[in-house]
């Protein structure tokens, strides 16, 4: 059980899988659950890239104006600095990388450095078009960050947010062509993640389209947690 982390190793898990996959409703799940940790990369890189640093502004060129993957050293120094502020006996969920092949190799030596046992991959499988349907419909507070769906917690985009009544917001890149073109780059750079970890038999595949208590019922069962 990932809770009894004094008995053996602490666990640490990576769930992929295209936008609008559920990840951050799994990790949330899992931060529950067993008080894991989740680390989500592509939010990290997202802040990274609102700092007026070059690096900054190297990042924000990269996710927001060329839609392209992040290079890994910089994958890896983000990755790094979040599992700082986390305590060596929590579990970790890390969602949003590795991205691709040659990334592989510097997120395990990440987990084995931090003390903590890689239990695998869980892939949340999505087809393109259900991907693009939830992501063009997920929109958020400009006031108070709360997240919404459109056409579940609020009937349109030019409702208020429910809980405080400022504006609702869409992130730059969750327009149609903005979700289209990073199904297709997570796709072609991920593939061959997916089949490395399957070759190492690590790699638990699970349909997104399930609800999300049933995907992780599907993913404790699959993976004994
Ligand atoms: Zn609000």
């Amino acid at each position: 059980m990932m809770t009894e982390s004094t008995r053996g190793p602490v666990p640490a898990i990576v769930l992929l899988g295209p936008p609008g996959s559920g990840k951050s409703t799994q990790a949330d799940l899992f931060e529950s659950v067993f008080r894991a940790a989740h680390i989500d990369v592509g939010d990290a890189l997202r802040r990274v890239a609102g700092d007026r640093t070059p690096f900054g502004e190297r990042v924000r060129e990269i996710i927001h104006v060329r839609k392209e993957l992040v290079p890994d050293e910089i994958v890896r120094a983000v990755l790094e600095r979040e599992l700082e502020r986390i305590p060596d006996h929590q579990p970790i969920v890390i969602d949003g990388a590795p991205r691709c092949e040659s990334q592989v190799d510097d997120i395990l030596s990440i987990i084995r450095d931090s003390g903590r046992a890689f239990k695998g991959v869980v892939f949340l499988d999505l087809p393109v078009e259900a991907s693009i349907d939830r992501i063009s419909r997920r929109f958020s507070c400009s006031e108070c960050g709360r997240k919404v769906i459109i056409g579940t917690d609020v009937p349109d985009a030019g409702t208020s947010c429910p809980d405080c009544g400022g504006r609702l917001v869409r992130r730059e890149d969750d327009s149609e062509e903005g979700v289209r073109k990073r199904y297709r780059v997570f796709h072609d750079s991920t593939v061959p993640v997916l089949r490395r970890f399957e070759e190492e038999g690590k790699l638990f595949r699970v349909s997104a389209l399930l609800s999300p208590r049933e995907v992780l019922t599907e993913i404790r069962n699959r993976m004994v947690l």
